[in-house]
């Protein structure tokens, strides 16, 4: 695996070159690393992580207000790896 950064006009470019079979194993650490996840849209149970409210079976806090639902960041969404995914249907999925 090899990197290289070329400055483009003032951005930055990052090309990222695996092998073919390293691939699929870059992509899951990579998916890691920019905390892409699955849309997680389940109902939350247990205490609110910020004001440690009982929380029973909803996806925000009735207190505070907490998005409990699990899903990717915003930061990464807006990142190009993500839309790059999304072109290829790579996201991670929820399981069913
Ligand atoms: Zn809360």
């Amino acid at each position: 695996m090899t990197t290289s950064v070329n400055g483009h006009r003032g951005v930055t470019q990052y090309l990222l070159q695996v092998e073919e079979e390293d691939l699929v194993r870059s992509l899951s650490l990579l998916i890691e690393l920019y905390g892409i996840a699955p849309e997680l849209t389940e109902p939350y149970e247990g205490p609110c992580p910020a004001c440690e409210t009982d929380v029973k079976g909803a996806v925000e806090c009735p207190d505070c207000g907490l998005s409990l639902s699990v899903g990717t960041p915003e930061a990464s969404r807006q990142h190009p790896f993500y839309a790059f995914l999304e072109s290829k249907g790579l996201l991670p999925n929820a399981a069913p």
